[in-house]
């Protein structure tokens, strides 16, 4: 059912390159569903991250998460918590604190070698699946204090969870992903070793498998799939693994593409969803206007793919292809920032999406 009213998105900046990123993914969407028809968004833009700190003393102010629940979807920028003051950078992070209140328990993250894209390995074309709310961040598998703790100064102590559930609903996620792409699973795991909780993992994804027989599945240890993905990326489409594996695999799956800055995701539950690159804040070169805005842009693409999906709304779905088709055009036509090899500046490249987009 498409949404009479214009659908309203919120727009979260964050930190360090954020607020140069998430404006160009603004403008890029602005753009592609004006192309398609679609009639314009409303931008909702809600504190959160540093800006948040120093305006109401908290990364995530409750007034935000309240907000973002009468949002249709949203945007998140990176965010540099290791930075912030204490008390705040010892709580959990912003994406984390949203993630955890939403139960966003899917994070899917592409990663996609473009022609003319620097690819370590050309070909690349995967995706990972991972689960987003147990496994072994401690930060995130409880429902209150951390899974992390310190008995005595010279002991430290983490926990890690996984549950049947969490696992299942994560594995379908993947499985009807395959059975839109290339019809084959690989289950990531260190079952050798984390019998009970990666083996829980394992099992519990095999199970599942049983009722997709369309679809073709593996499986590998973390330590030999990082080989196996700087070896042969090209051969594998999509890989499903707990919070800690995906978070790692997901890095250097992007980084085999081409860059970080050219690898997005969303988080997402049956009911919401947020875009939010793969990459984090980059201090390092935020504020000189050289960050890639391609991973931020393509989240969006994902975002509006989700939303055409959740509201059978083909105009967004294909908003979603043609940014799609805009960032590769623009990437083969050399134009392209420097963590690509190319000399272009946030806004050229975000201009230049915007004029390849038909
Ligand atoms: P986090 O823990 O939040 O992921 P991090 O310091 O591990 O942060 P990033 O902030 O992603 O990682 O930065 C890693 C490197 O990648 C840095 O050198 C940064 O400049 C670069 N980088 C990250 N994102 C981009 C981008 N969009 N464009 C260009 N370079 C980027």
């Amino acid at each position: 059912m498409q949404v009479a009213a214009p659908y309203r998105l919120g727009l979260l900046h964050g930190d360090g390159i954020g607020p140069e990123i998430v404006p160009a993914a603004v403008t890029v969407i602005d753009a592609a569903i004006a192309r398609a028809g679609a009639e314009p968004f409303e931008w909702v833009e809600l504190p959160i991250a540093r800006a948040a700190i120093d305006e109401h003393g908290t990364h995530t102010p409750t007034s935000t998460l309240d907000a973002l629940a009468g949002l249709d979807a949203w945007i998140l920028g990176p965010h540099d918590s290791a930075s912030y003051p204490l008390p705040h950078r010892s709580q959990l992070n912003p994406s984390g604190t949203i993630r955890k209140h939403f139960d966003l328990y899917a994070n899917i993250r592409p990663a996609k070698a473009f022609p003319g894209g620097d690819a370590v390995v050309p070909g690349t074309d995967l995706v990972i699946v991972r689960e987003n709310t147990q496994g072994f961040y401690a930060d995130r598998n409880t429902h209150a204090g951390t899974g992390e703790f310190m008995p005595t100064p010279d002991i430290a102590m983490a926990m890690g969870i996984i549950t049947r559930p969490a696992v299942e609903r994560i594995a379908r996620c993947a499985f009807e992903l395959a059975r839109r792409r290339s019809k084959r699973v690989t289950i990531v795991h260190k079952a050798n070793v984390l019998r009970l909780t990666t083996g829980l993992f394992h099992d519990a994804c095999r199970e599942v498998a049983g009722d997709f027989p369309d679809v073709v599945v593996d499986d590998f240890h973390i330590d030999a799939m990082t080989a196996h993905l700087v070896r042969a990326a090209g051969e594998f489409d999509v890989i499903v693994t707990e919070n800690m594996f995906g978070d790692i695999l997901s890095d250097l799956a992007g980084a085999l593409a081409g860059s970080l800055g050219i690898a997005p995701s969303i988080n997402s539950s049956d009911s919401h969803a947020m875009a939010q690159a793969a990459h984090g804040s980059a201090p390092d070169i935020a504020g000189q206007n050289i960050a890639n805005p391609i991973a931020m842009i393509l989240s969006g693409a994902m975002l509006l793919d989700w939303l055409g999906a959740r509201h059978q709304d083909p105009r967004l779905t294909d908003a979603a292809l043609r940014i799609e088709r805009g960032v590769a055009a623009t990437v083969a036509a050399g134009t392209s920032t420097r963590d690509l090899g190319g000399t272009s500046s946030t806004t050229y490249v975000t201009r230049a999406i915007v004029a390849a987009i038909r």
